[in-house]
């Protein structure tokens, strides 16, 4: 055995000192790259039937949000339980059976359920007479509107002008642009596009229950929105 030189230990020293740096810093990447790639597959195993976070950041098609009136609901288990939506599968339109309000009285309505404590309810978004949007409920909590399809879907309150249920032009235009920006959103299609009555068999929202070919009109006017509007992401 040769003994070393002070100068040939110190090599050595310095040796065995780069050896364990590089040796941690390679480890430390590999567990990062291992955290990383755990975090992306929870997230697309966690909604793989519908949406993933990752699909909401990365829209196949994109499409001017339209203008959107933010007025969330104080949170309260009668209209805003703040119960994580976890997945979207569906838009659900509905009508207010609320003959002549407008989208901010109806908000209120939902809003006064904290107090009066008269039943469950609430809505993602209202279209009102004049065609504003007013938002209830954040996108990624559940609202009170579709029954047993609460937890997988993004509910549409519109506004009416009369018993017949029928929404006037500058309603259906704003639902037709924010049917088409959800649409685009979750990567949802035609089909995905359902009614109250779908879900439950509830009236509702009555005119496009009671004309099926204003329904399915509705949709294609949707579906032509998209087309005209969107561009590939
Ligand atoms: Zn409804």
């Amino acid at each position: 055995m040769t003994s070393l030189t002070k100068k040939q230990w110190l090599r050595k020293k310095r040796r065995r000192k780069y050896i364990k740096l590089i040796t941690v810093t390679m480890l430390s990447m590999v567990i990062v790259f291992t955290i990383v790639m755990m975090f992306v597959t929870v997230l697309k195993n966690t909604h793989n039937n519908g949406y993933t976070v990752l699909d909401f950041l990365q829209p196949s098609r994109i499409i001017a949000k339209p203008g959107i009136t933010e007025k969330f609901l104080t949170p309260n288990e009668y209209s805003r339980p703040q119960t994580p939506l976890a997945e979207v599968n569906s838009i659900v339109i509905h009508y207010t059976a609320n003959p002549g309000t407008g989208a901010e009285s109806n908000r209120n309505y939902f809003e006064n359920l904290r107090i009066n404590k008269v039943t469950y309810a609430s809505s993602h978004l209202i279209i009102g007479l004049e065609g504003e949007i007013i938002q209830c409920v954040p996108l990624d909590e559940i609202s009170f509107a579709s029954n047993d399809r609460n937890n997988d879907t993004i509910s549409i309150e519109c506004c009416h002008p009369d018993a017949t249920g029928k929404f006037n032009d500058k309603t259906y235009n704003s639902l037709i642009a924010l049917t088409a920006w959800l649409c685009c959103q979750y990567d949802l299609g035609r089909d995905d596009i359902i009614r109250h009555y779908d879900v439950s068999g509830k009236l509702c929202p009555l005119y496009y229950v009671e004309y099926e070919d204003a329904w399915e009109a509705f949709k294609d006017d949707v579906m032509s929105y998209i087309d005209d509007n969107a561009v590939e992401n």
